[in-house]
């Protein structure tokens, strides 16, 4: 096989490695969204208990502070009735109005802080349903992480034993540059060149469409094993099928004298049949000229 017929097979399979680990990557990335999330409402939840609390000990407090001044107006009551004189009369009165002012004063407070309890009490359990429902949402992504992490972990090992097998075909110069342009090009590493005018010699790059030279083209209908980057976007480019010239040690393992077995057993139905329509087409070119 060509180095670029191996290098689209290397292609093929590493897109869909890629493919699979984003999507256990993105499962996960919303598994720890919510997570986060729930861990936030758990932080504010606390907050707004210590709150309640304090408000409930506050009133109990004021509560306290209002039963001993009634229990002292009551006492200065009984003193009131059993005063000798009109100055200790007066001054008794004095210390109960004083008294009483103090305690409708407690009163005051202690009501507006019942208050203040009940709404944080609310905000309380409209918070604690806030959490029942982010925790059914966290639940669902965590059963979407765990059944992608099943069923993509399978099928990823043995694309990864794929794309293993397919980058021991690559040499290792064109190896490291493919592994360099797909990790820049997230997974994008290959471009077929795009035909704009035959007649005018003009070519583009099928990923970013900057011109491609004729030298370029010419080089790549000669031989396949090659791999010339797009100046601009620096993807390896690549000829249709159609354009690509047949690789005489893939003719032998058409006829089956292949030495190279294990290569041939790598190849899937979907490289085959382009490798076969490649072939068909040369022929057919070849008949032509004669
Ligand atoms: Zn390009």
């Amino acid at each position: 096989m060509a180095l670029l017929d191996n290098l689209l097979t290397l292609h093929r399979v590493d897109s869909q490695v890629r493919a699979l680990r984003s999507r256990v990557t993105s499962a996960e990335t919303y598994f720890r969204a919510q997570e986060k999330q729930l861990a936030l409402l758990a932080k504010q939840k606390a907050e707004l208990e210590t709150q309640f609390k304090q408000l409930q000990a506050s009133v109990h407090g004021l509560e306290v502070e209002q039963g001993s001044a009634t229990a002292r107006v009551e006492k200065l009551r009984g003193e009131l009735n059993t005063s000798t004189n009109d100055k200790q009369y007066k001054a008794i009165l004095n210390e109960m109005k004083s008294l009483e002012t103090q305690r409708d004063e407690v009163v005051k407070r202690a009501v507006e802080e019942m208050q203040r309890a009940e709404e944080t009490k609310k905000r309380l359990e409209l918070h604690e349903s806030t959490i029942a429902e982010r925790l059914k949402i966290r639940d669902v992504a965590k059963n979407q992480f765990d059944e992608c992490m099943k069923d993509v972990g399978e099928r990823l090992s043995e694309l990864e034993a794929e794309r293993a097998r397919a980058a021991e075909l690559v040499p290792d110069r064109e190896r490291k540059l493919f592994d360099k342009v797909a990790d820049e090009t997230e997974g994008e590493a290959m471009a077929e060149i795009t035909v704009v005018s035959m007649r005018h010699r003009e070519f583009a790059c099928g990923a970013c469409n900057i011109e491609v030279p004729f030298e370029t083209y010419a080089r790549l209908s000669s031989s396949s094993n090659d791999a010339v980057q797009c100046r601009a976007c620096t993807r390896i480019l690549f000829l249709s099928d159609a354009n690509r010239p047949v690789d005489p040690k893939d003719s032998k393992a058409k006829d089956g004298k292949a030495k190279d077995g294990k290569a041939k057993a790598t190849l899937t139905t979907e490289a085959q049949e382009k490798a076969a329509l490649a072939r068909d087409k040369a022929k057919f070119e070849k008949t032509k000229k004669l």
